[in-house]
């Protein structure tokens, strides 16, 4: 382990190239999941290198929303979220047919009361600094293209590509963490398939200006956006999330079903926006940038998440919510856990307690979401891929506060343990219940 930190006044940050670099641990992705390991890491006093193939800040196609779970994380990473730039959300305001209902953010004993919203633009930046000053070894433009790993087959480096003249570099670590994203490249050239049997779904995004919706207290979610031609319910739900500059982040996401395949995101969102009352300004020549989309692998898509040396976080382990598509809360949790998990295991020797230590992230992981992503891969299948939210917001479910707040709770997965309430009660219950996947196989 290091002594101390790095000197906090001069945190270690480069653009590439640069010289071949050994770590304690390497983390592919700068991303909410490689910069909330490598952070939670250094703070443990490990040597850590954080690779990342862009230059912040950079764009990522995402909602940029974040709900109480995401927001915990973030005050567990001392993140700075009273400082300028960050927009609060009380609630979430659900839109299906004519009416509309307002839900606000529970107010549990381990989750704050509300949301925010900031752009991935700013927001990955700000956590890969929070990292560097960490004392965490941060090397932009660097783009890592393969593993290295012994004959036995267990990861002890990273192949990267760096510079202008794309010159190659070996970094060398006893333990990688994967936090590379949806393509999940590190863990494909380790072997680890995605279980095809798991949604992917897909969601597009784009801003526009809107100083009438960007300060709104709500994040807003349609659940009745139907496909232009075959005038189906979208197998999902779209969103306008307010940014608090003038602008707001508008999309929306769907599950392909079996049947009929991937939704035209693009065209269902033209149809949707042309419902929106002018005013909102939700029209062509208020956007900003082109429609982007991206895919996002739902309920543990990939395991066993760690095998050889190597740790999946965030996307690059299929970590994003079955039930309601959030990810970055998740990528910010697991990468704790990993970076938890790996700090032990490397006080330990080389070895079987070594290995039996890094066995535990699995373990760890499946404890914390197996049942409850079981259970939403189902809700999923059965209900969200054939006609969205739809359903679950029947006019029973919209009528009544207890079943709205249940819901709510149930999809961004908030309650206290123990149970303090109800609704707590009932969805622990109900977890519960559901046995959790063998943490190995799955
Ligand atoms: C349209 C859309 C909307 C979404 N909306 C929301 C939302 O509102 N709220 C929410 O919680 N979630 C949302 N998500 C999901 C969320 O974006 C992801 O779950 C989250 O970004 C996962 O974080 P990550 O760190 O695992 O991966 P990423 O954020 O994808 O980060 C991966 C990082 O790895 C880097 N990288 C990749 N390959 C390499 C390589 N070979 N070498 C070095 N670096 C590499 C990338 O450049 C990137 O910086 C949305 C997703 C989409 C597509």
């Amino acid at each position: 382990m290091r002594e101390a930190h790095a000197d906090q006044s001069a945190p270690d940050e480069r653009s590439a190239p640069g010289p071949s670099e050994d770590a304690q641990v390497i983390v592919v992705g700068a991303g909410p999941a490689g910069s909330s390991a490598a952070f939670h890491l250094a703070r443990a006093g490990v040597d850590v290198l954080l690779l990342e193939k862009s230059s912040f800040p950079r764009e990522k196609v995402c909602g940029d929303g974040l709900t109480p779970r995401a927001v915990h994380q973030l005050i567990r990473m001392g993140i700075d979220i009273k400082a300028p730039g960050w927009t609060r959300s009380r609630g979430m305001r659900w839109v299906a047919g004519e009416r509309q209902v307002e839900i606000d953010w529970p107010a549990l004993g381990g989750y704050p009361d509300f949301g925010l919203t900031r752009s991935r633009h700013d927001f990955d930046d700000i956590l890969a600094r929070h990292a560097v000053a960490a004392g965490a070894r941060l090397r932009t433009g660097v783009k890592v293209t393969e593993p290295v790993t012994d004959r036995a087959g267990r990861i002890t480096g990273v192949m990267a590509v760096s510079g202008a003249g794309g010159e190659q570099v070996v970094h060398r670590a006893p333990v990688v963490i994967a936090a590379d994203g949806a393509s999940a490249r590190l863990a494909l050239s380790m072997g680890l398939e995605r279980d095809t049997k798991r949604q992917i779904a897909t969601a597009a995004r784009r801003y526009y200006r809107s100083p009438e919706r960007s300060r709104e207290e709500f994040l807003e979610l349609w659940a009745d956006l139907r496909h232009p031609r075959s005038d189906r319910f979208l197998p999902g739900y779209g969103w306008i999330f307010p940014m608090g500059d003038g602008r707001v982040n508008v999309g929306l996401g769907a599950i392909p079903h079996r049947r009929h395949g991937k939704a035209d995101l693009r065209a269902t969102m033209d149809r949707w926006l042309a419902r929106t009352p002018e005013a909102w300004g939700l029209r062509e020549e208020n956007a900003e940038g082109p429609v982007r989309s991206a895919a996002l692998p739902l309920g543990f898509n990939r395991h066993p998440l760690y095998t050889r040396g190597l740790l999946l976080v965030g996307d690059s382990g299929g970590m994003i919510s079955p039930w309601n598509g959030e990810g970055i809360g998740q990528a910010l949790e697991a990468g704790e856990v990993a970076a938890e998990t790996a700090a032990l295991a490397l006080a330990l020797p080389t070895g079987p307690r070594r290995e039996r230590a890094l066995h535990h992230y699995p373990v760890e992981m499946n404890r914390r979401w197996g049942s409850y992503y079981r259970l939403g891969n189902t809700a999923a299948d059965l209900v969200f891929s054939r006609s969205g939210f739809q359903p679950v917001l029947n006019r029973y479910v919209m009528g009544s506060p207890f079943l709205l707040n249940t819901l709510a709770r149930l999809l961004t997965n908030l309650t206290d343990r123990p149970s303090r309430d109800v609704i707590d009660h009932v969805l622990n219950t109900a977890v519960r219940l559901v046995p959790a996947p063998n943490a190995r196989r799955r």
